[in-house]
């Protein structure tokens, strides 16, 4: 099937964090000819198109949203599309689960994406995000993207043509909703064991210091910029009291203040006013404003 179509469906079922509460519709997209009959339901479906990969950094509050989420399931696998001037290019469909693509350039001998071991994201959502971990953003290995809009069809954005920031990306198309079809990678070669050995590295650093199995989204705040090394918001949010914070089945993580999680039967209402009490408890201990990483769905 090229378009599945789904009314009524739960946030919670879709997220990572499990809170939510229905979109509309959701609508999956798994070939080219999906894209044409998506733009031509669209408009009969009442809701704002809302691009949705795995879920793993949203908050989504608990009423009704008018939304219709809509997936880019192009799971096409990773493949090496062209090797030139020392440097390789690999490609991948945006539904491909980041750790694959990061498994597979391991194999093939393809250093670049290790800092990147243990985001759970997908393809699309993670450039969408450009996602980044131990000093690699995702955007940085990007060489293009092939993009979706209901007015252009697909098209390719070379990646010099699209602005990036800290966890932030735009195609600068000008489109009011677009859609994440594929992305295009720029590596270098290393030897298969090193990057192994980086992965591994990584790896156990990310579950020595966060709560990479409970119910989450990653961190919820950004960074603040110009700190001292080691000063991120998870410190601060430390420091100001709010580690093992609790609200309803919502808390600050133990394991890293900065990790919002779902003990078991928690609210998006506990989520966000924990949210908003970490933020303004670090206000009052640094005078600094906590910016939210997550993306929030009111
Ligand atoms: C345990 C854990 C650890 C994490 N660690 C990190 C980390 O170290 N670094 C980091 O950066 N993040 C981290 N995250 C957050 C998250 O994994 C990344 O932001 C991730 O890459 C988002 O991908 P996703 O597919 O889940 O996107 P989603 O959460 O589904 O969506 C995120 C955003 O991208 C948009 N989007 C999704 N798919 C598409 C698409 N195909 N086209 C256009 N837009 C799209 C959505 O509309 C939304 O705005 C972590 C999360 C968890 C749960």
């Amino acid at each position: 099937m090229p378009l599945t179509l789904t009314r009524d469906v739960l946030l919670k079922e879709r997220t990572t964090l499990r809170l939510g509460g229905p979109a509309l519709a959701e609508a999956v997209v798994s070939c080219e000819a999906g894209l044409d009959e998506l733009a031509r339901v669209l408009p009969g479906l009442g809701g704002r198109p809302l691009a949705l990969g795995a879920g793993s950094n949203l908050l989504a509050a608990d009423p009704p949203h008018a939304l219709v989420l809509v997936r880019a399931a192009n799971n096409a696998p990773a493949q090496i599309f062209k090797q030139q001037d020392g440097t390789t290019l690999v490609r991948a469909g945006a539904g491909l689960r980041l750790p694959r693509l990061v498994g597979f350039c391991q194999r093939a001998g393809l250093t670049g994406l290790e800092g990147l071991t243990g985001v759970p994201g997908r393809i699309g959502g993670s450039v969408a995000m450009n996602a980044g971990s131990y000093g690699v953003e995702l955007g940085a290995r990007l060489s293009r993207v092939r993009i979706w809009t209901p007015e252009t069809g697909l098209t390719w954005r070379e990646a010099r043509d699209c602005s990036f920031g800290y966890r932030h990306f735009d195609p600068r198309m000008g489109a009011s909703f677009w859609l994440i079809w594929e992305a295009e990678f720029i590596l270098l070669a290393d030897k298969p064991f090193a990057i192994r050995k980086r992965m591994e590295e990584n790896y156990a650093r990310k579950k020595a210091t966060q709560p990479v199995t409970a119910k989450s989204a990653g961190c919820v705040f950004k960074n603040p910029q110009g700190l001292p090394a080691g000063m991120g918001a998870g410190r601060l949010l430390d420091e100001a009291g709010c580690k093992g914070k609790r609200l309803g089945g919502m808390a600050f993580s133990t394991v890293h203040a900065n990790f919002l999680v779902n003990e078991g039967g928690g609210t998006a209402a506990e989520a966000l006013e924990l949210l908003e009490h970490g933020r303004a408890m670090v206000f009052d201990r640094f005078s600094l404003n906590l910016e939210t990483e997550v993306v929030v769905l009111t």
